[in-house]
């Protein structure tokens, strides 16, 4: 444990975010305490594809080696039309790894325990208070040098400070799971790449297909809001088979499963801090998930501001935050905007579009505000 900055930090929210933020803090001298509104701490969703930006972080935080064991590094990102290679891309070497949300979520869990952070579950912000302080739903005031909005689209520490904010929501929404990899029934087969098949015609029905480790595959199913079959859950079998009959087993798997159909959005804030608040995460800039980056760029963003944070002299903290936001704020509203493109056009299907341009956010290091050249 680090050395006591006598500074003080309340987060809300125990997803990638608000981990990442509390144990950079942590590991600064910061004392944190993180409020987690469920009962227990758990990540929604399935599986995550990681890049070198959150990589990094994750490296500086002492979160990487774990989980090396538990994640992989799939040889190609694969597009298929109607199950035809259109395009297998390798990131020309930039890092980039598959793995489980748990796995992820446990590690980081883990990282800001090691660190010091008081961790608190059933305990829900309510709101928060430029000055410094939040207010739970017990009625407990708690003030802090510094208040970190990590609680997600739905943000309280955001929606009681009236930040003004535009929403895009999605025409798509996908159903998240983790199934056994099968690998054997699949067929012949380069199975350990992540493979995005896609089919627009007859209907518009995506499967991601992205194998975290040895056992564990995680399938995102993609399909319009208005088609009501497409995105039942537990999935239509039929219909998902009739559309990728090759993946038949392991759509078998996912039948079995209950699931859940999310749809997305864009979130477009017009400041990211107000006084001792700073939000992080899809608190602050949520996005479609075309590009692989809300986590990346929460990740990136909370270890940014517990820098700035720690540098700013305690009276300058408010001033530190606004810099900190004009200094990290282009990279994630560009990668927002082409995240949206994506989600709008539906581009990704033609493949071969992680061009270096839109690898912009995955190959910036926030650990040393260098962007790394590929291509
Ligand atoms: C289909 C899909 C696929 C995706 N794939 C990827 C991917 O491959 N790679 C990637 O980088 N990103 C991906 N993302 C985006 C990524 O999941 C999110 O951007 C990321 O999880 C956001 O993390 P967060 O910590 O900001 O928010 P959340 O994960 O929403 O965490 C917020 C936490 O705060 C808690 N909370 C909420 N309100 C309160 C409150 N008032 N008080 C206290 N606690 C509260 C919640 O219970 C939750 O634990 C994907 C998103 C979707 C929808």
């Amino acid at each position: 444990m680090s050395e006591s900055n006598g500074r003080h930090a309340e987060v809300a929210g125990g997803g990638f975010a608000g981990l990442t933020v509390a144990t950079a803090l942590a590991q600064r001298g910061w004392s944190v305490t993180l409020h987690e509104k469920g009962d227990e701490l758990r990540a929604f969703g399935a599986g995550i594809v990681l890049w070198h930006n959150s990589l990094e972080v994750l490296k500086a935080i002492g979160a990487y080696e774990p989980l090396l064991p538990k994640s992989m590094v799939p040889p190609f990102y694969e597009t298929r039309m109607h199950n035809v290679t259109q395009s297998k891309e390798d990131f020309w070497g930039l890092e980039w790894r598959t793995m489980t949300r748990q796995d992820l979520h446990e590690t980081l869990v883990d990282a800001a325990r090691n660190s010091g952070v008081d961790i608190r579950v059933a305990s829900e912000v309510v709101s928060a208070d430029p000055a410094g302080s939040v207010t739970l739903a017990s009625g407990e005031v708690r003030k802090a040098d510094l208040v970190i909005g990590a609680d997600g689209v739905a943000s309280k520490v955001r929606d009681s400070n009236h930040f003004e904010l535009e929403r895009t929501k999605s025409r798509d929404g996908i159903t998240r799971l983790i199934v056994p990899r099968r690998k054997e029934d699949l067929g012949p087969g380069e199975w350990d790449n992540v493979i995005d098949f896609w089919n627009l015609e007859p209907r518009v029905l995506r499967v991601l297909y992205v194998p975290c480790n040895d056992d564990e595959l995680y399938l995102a199913l993609m399909a319009p809001i208005e088609d009501k079959e497409g995105s039942a859950v537990p999935i239509n079998y039929d219909v998902w088979v009739e559309s990728h009959p090759y993946l038949a087993p392991v759509l078998e798997e996912a039948a079995k499963i209950h699931g859940r159909y999310d749809g997305y959005q864009t979130t477009v804030l017009k400041q990211w801090t107000k006084g001792r608040i700073a939000l992080i995460g899809d608190a602050g800039h949520a996005m479609c998930p075309a590009l692989a980056q809300g986590a990346g760029t929460a990740m990136s963003n909370a270890y940014t501001v517990a820098v700035a944070a720690t540098e700013a002299a305690n009276a300058d903290l408010p001033q530190a935050l606004v810099d900190w936001e004009a200094r990290e704020r282009q990279i994630t509203d560009e990668c927002q905007e082409r995240s949206a493109w994506f989600a709008e056009t539906r581009s990704m299907a033609k493949g071969n579009q992680f061009t270096p341009q839109m690898l912009e956010t995955a190959r910036y290091d926030p650990t040393t505000r260098e962007m790394i050249s590929v291509g």
